[in-house]
């Protein structure tokens, strides 16, 4: 049984997919830095995650758990990075 972290309540709905009005729910991503001498075709590798939430039913407190932990931490030991979100024109 989950309980709350802030409330200590245990009515905490688990596993919730968390979404987005575009095509795909939010995500995190890692890829691989560019290499200095890169080939006229290359795709960088990369790990992304999207989120599943807990809620407490009582307060609304949320935690979020990405779903490939395990792969964004083995992108981060490989140096790949995560890419900041440029401003749109
Ligand atoms: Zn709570």
């Amino acid at each position: 049984m989950t309980q709350c972290p802030k409330c200590k309540s245990t009515d905490v709905i688990t596993d919730l997919t968390v979404q987005a009005s575009g095509d795909l729910p939010p995500f995190v991503i890692v890829s691989e830095p560019a290499p200095a001498d890169k080939p006229f075709i290359w795709i960088a590798k990369s790990e992304r995650s999207y989120f599943t939430a807990n809620v407490c039913g009582a307060c609304g407190y949320t935690e979020f758990y990405a779903t490939n932990h395990k792969g964004l931490l083995q992108g981060h030991k490989n140096g790949y990075k995560n890419k900041s979100i440029q401003p749109q024109p």
